[in-house]
């Protein structure tokens, strides 16, 4: 097996570079696009990648070299040092190299990388004498031992940030760039001892120097540290997480490459930045990033410093023509990738490197409109354009505002780094943020800076607003990555995490832990107190993307609602019928008290009054939904839950009766609630979910259904009688078996005909079934000669098919099962392909017994992108899913057809 891969070129400036973009299996996202920058002709340090496989290989057998792979890294190494003239640890004109891990799939900031391997008490003076700048060789060596020591070795950065505080304090500096080649080089020395001090002889005994841990001075040595600790990177919490959460395999590890040094730190005509090469968070085509001069890698992420915006780089004195060169990159790179890329690049004295690329994250606004503007350019075809979005990344745009009429006063002004507003607590740690959402409140993350250790808070926090930082710092990468509104770069708040509180420089207003704060990622404005939010209208690029998919989609989308304005949200937003209508929801507020008369009456004139004033209330209901959706199908769903949903649960009753006992209540109400309390224990079933429901109820009590047609029926034939054109559907629920169906189709058309005499007016309307018991997916054949269309309620049809109870899916076992990926995902999230195989066979059976037979989806899983395609392969007519996922199903829809 090849386990290196050389990228850049050798001395004779011939390209030597053995891999490319297509390999990042092998070579990781980053060693995959080094090499395909070096292919194109864009200069980048040389180096060599170590594959992601051999990370694997050395992590499962339990951080051990493979046979051999140290040797081909020697040679590649050696090879490095022939292409660039200079060796490793030498004492006149030493190479250096950074470490960097490198994923398959971009993870941004969770692996490690170490600058400025190679420096020793002997190479230093060789990097002296060849800069002729002493501060700039013992600032490089100083941060090789802080990151080195930080990365590798896992100590804590703040023993180096304090001995950096207290040189500043003892020679009365602010910065640290006050700090002398003398200083410094006092730094160094220190930090030596600090690693002394500080790392354990028992973990690493090799570096015990008679009898004194020291640090590595051997340029091998660090180099195969630095080498394993990014391979363990890959393993670390924080990776771990990221993973989980973006759901990347864990088998996947990291590639490390080994790429020689350039410098951003060496003056003024020095610079380093990050840039995307159209705006990420709008689309709009321009140059976007940040840039430091005279600066070293990380200093622009982490937000140490303020940066300028890239546009400003080419007026710089010195930085002109890397500028310039850069935006002619900017252009070579979308040509290539014929996508927006994002860009790590460092200018040395005057001369352009670039360290990464990579197709860059954007916002879904983004994402449609460089969709919209590429295909327009002509760069990608309208197909690529619908391809580019991705669907769970619509839900962003559907994301809270703050209301226009909203009054309030802007505390701060910051950077809007993530779309989307926020309100909530102001929380100052990580942990706090995580605790707050677990007891069910909503929080605001208040940081000076995230850092990847952040990242639970970062999920679990409804906004984040930092201090420092620009619009490529950590926190605005995360959160546009998650969809979560950022504000950034907000210079007036001077946080206090200890004290947990946060100044507002220029007014009196302190934020305190738990004061409400709301932040607009959209605006970068911050404001006291809590701001009223609204829902955004569209975008005119949303519904550009959506007509495109369209075009090309054959399953139908429609929406589950059971109020008017629900109807109309999803009306608008594209869904060609009601799916689902479930009529339980019309149950419930001050006609819970009407269906609760009607199950525990006897007498059948209490009963009959009660079926009567629920007739009336229904039939309101339906004038209102099938208005809304006139000229358009909407199913509606007979009743289906246990009735005991209606009732009082028996165990407040006994608590409530036990209470008027002991404070001596009035005897008759105490009798009659416990008379109540036997009656609903009475009814009480050991499995409700798979007891008496869906038909069952309609079997049981006749009436029920009876009144629920009749209500819908009278609906219809009113509105037709106003000239509207109402397309009600009958839908029975949970049918096993045909005699179900058959009886319940019986009831149904009865009261169709009976209404319809009534009305004077003719009434089609079609009568079906859910299909979400096994035994109706595999007879479906029969069932169908009964039905005229076929839902797969695939909520239901999930839970009998594993027999997992989908109400304690969440608390149970299945967690445990996601996180030892027995269950590669959770069922009732995505579909299962088993229970989609059900799914199939009742389709193909479907057809067999009624050649007519419409099938669609109502499940959860019809707003979900993976199963709308898996849906559209299985041939079903269309997905019925929430309103607001009806754009999402659309794009999906289009996607699975392309
Ligand atoms: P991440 O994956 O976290 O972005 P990188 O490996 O890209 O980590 O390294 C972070 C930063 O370190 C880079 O953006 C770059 O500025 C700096 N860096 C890495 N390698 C080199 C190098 N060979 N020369 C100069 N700077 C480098
Ligand atoms: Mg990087
Ligand atoms: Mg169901």
């Amino acid at each position: 097996v090849k386990r290196v891969y050389a990228f850049g070129k050798d001395a004779q400036g011939n390209n030597v570079t053995e891999g490319n973009t297509n390999m990042k299996a092998i070579l990781g996202g980053k060693g995959a696009n080094l090499a395909e920058m070096a292919n194109i002709g864009l200069p980048v340090p040389p180096g060599f990648t170590i594959t992601c496989q051999t990370c694997m290989e050395y992590a499962n057998a339990g951080n051990t070299w493979p046979e051999g792979a140290l040797d081909t890294i020697r040679e590649y190494r050696e090879d490095l040092e022939t292409r660039m003239g200079k060796k490793i640890g030498d004492a006149e004109d030493p190479l250096l190299v950074s470490v960097r891990s490198g994923a398959p799939m971009s993870m941004p900031g969770m692996m490690d990388t170490v600058l400025n391997l190679g420096l020793n008490d002997q190479s230093i003076n060789g990097l002296i004498k060849q800069t002729e700048n002493p501060r700039f060789a013992w600032d490089s060596y100083r941060r090789f031992i802080q990151m080195f020591s930080g990365v590798v070795m896992g100590l804590d950065g703040d023993l180096f940030e304090n001995a950096i505080t207290a040189m500043k304090n003892l020679r009365g500096v602010a910065s640290d760039t006050d700090l002398t080649a003398e200083d410094l080089q006092e730094l160094v020395a220190e930090f030596k001892q600090i690693f002394a001090e500080n790392v354990s002889a028992e973990a690493y005994p090799s570096l015990m120097v008679d009898g004194a841990m020291q640090f590595p001075q051997d340029p091998m040595a660090q180099l195969q540290l630095a080498i394993e600790a990014v391979f363990g990177s890959w393993n670390n919490p924080r990776a771990t997480l990221y993973r989980k959460q973006n759901k990347i395999a864990d088998d996947l590890g990291t590639a490390v490459n080994v790429q020689s040094m350039v410098f951003g730190n060496k003056g003024n005509t020095s610079a380093t930045g990050v840039a995307f090469t159209r705006n990420p968070a709008n689309g709009d085509k321009e140059f976007y990033g940040d840039y430091l001069v005279n600066a070293q890698g990380e200093d622009v992420v982490a937000g140490i410093r303020n940066t300028s915006p890239i546009a400003e780089l080419k007026e710089v004195a010195g930085l002109e023509e890397a500028g310039r060169e850069l935006e002619e990159v900017f252009v070579t790179l979308e040509n290539h990738f014929r996508d927006m890329c994002d860009i790590e690049f460092t200018i040395e004295q005057g001369k352009l490197w670039m360290l990464q690329t990579r197709v860059g994250k954007r916002t879904a606004a983004a994402a449609l409109h460089i969709a919209i503007e590429m295909e327009k350019e002509g760069l990608i075809s309208k197909e690529e354009a619908v391809m580019r979005v991705d669907p769970d990344q619509l839900d962003q745009l559907l994301h809270p505002q703050f209301d226009k009429d909203a009054d309030y006063d802007v505390l701060a002004r910051g950077l809007n780094a993530s779309p989307g507003a926020a309100v909530g607590e102001a929380v100052f740690s990580a942990v706090d943020a995580v605790e707050v959402s677990e007891a069910g409140r909503k929080c605001v993350l208040v940081r000076w800076e995230t850092n990847p250790d952040d990242l639970a808070g970062m999920i679990a926090a409804e906004g984040i607003l930092t201090s420092h930082g620009g619009k490529t710092s950590h926190a605005a990468v995360i959160a546009r990555g998650m969809g979560t509104p950022c504000v950034c770069g907000v210079e007036a708040l001077r946080i206090d995490a200890e004290k947990k509180q946060a100044i507002v420089m220029g007014t009196d207003v302190v934020i305190n832990e738990g004061d409400m704060i709301s932040i607009d990622g959209t605006s970068g404005i911050v404001v006291l107190g809590a701001v009223d939010l609204v829902l955004p209208e569209l975008t005119g690029d949303l519904d550009t993307i959506l007509e495109w998919a369209d075009e090309f989609r054959t399953l139908g989308v429609r929406a589950n609602a059971d109020n008017p304005e629900d109807a109309e949200l999803s009306r608008g937003f594209g869904a060609a019928g009601i799916g689902l209508c479930r009529t339980e929801h019309m149950f419930l507020g001050d006609r819970k008290q009407i269906i609760q008369t009607f199950i525990l009456n006897e007498d059948e004139a209490v009963r009959e009054k009660a079926v009567n004033d629920l007739l009336a209330a229904q039939t309101g209901d339906f004038l209102g939904m099938f208005e809304a959706m006139d000229g358009l199908p909407v199913i509606v769903r007979l009743l289906d839950p246990p009735l005991h949903e209606f009732l009082e649960s028996p165990r407040a009753l006994d608590v409530e009766i036990a209470k008027l006992e002991a404070t001596g209540g009035d005897k008759a109400t105490i009798a009659e609630k416990r008379k109540l309390m036997e009656q609903i224990d009475s009814m009480s079933e050991a499995n409700p979910m798979l007891g008496l429901r869906g038909c069952r109820l309609g079997i049981v009590y006749p009436i029920l259904p009876v009144m629920q047609v009749r209500a819908i029926a009278t609906a219809c034939a009113e509105l037709k009688k106003r000239g509207l054109d109402p397309k009600p559907e009958i839908m029975i629920p949970l049918v096993s078996v045909l005699p179900e169906l058959e009886k319940l189709r019986r009831v149904a058309e009865e009261a169709i005909a009976e209404v319809a005499a009534e009305q004077g007016i003719e009434l089609d309307i079609p009568v079906g079934t859910m299909i979400e018991l096994p035994r109706a997916a595999v007879t479906a054949d029969e069932i169908a000669t009964q039905a005229d269309f076929f839902s797969f309620g695939t909520n239901d049809l999930t839970q009998t098919t594993f027999g997992f109870s989908r109400d304690d899916v969440e608390a149970e076992f299945v967690p445990q099962y996601l996180a030892e990926r027995l269950l590669p995902y959770n069922p009732f999230a995505t579909i299962d392909p088993g229970v989609a195989k059900l799914v199939e066979m009742g389709v193909e059976l479907g057809h067999k017994g009624n050649p007519d037979i419409v099938c669609g989806v109502c499940g959860e899983h019809g707003g979900d992108p993976d199963s709308v395609k898996m849906f559209h392969k299985i041939g079903l007519d269309y997905v019925s899913c929430s309103p607001y996922r009806v754009p999402l199903a659309r794009l999906a829809a289009g996607q699975a057809a392309l």
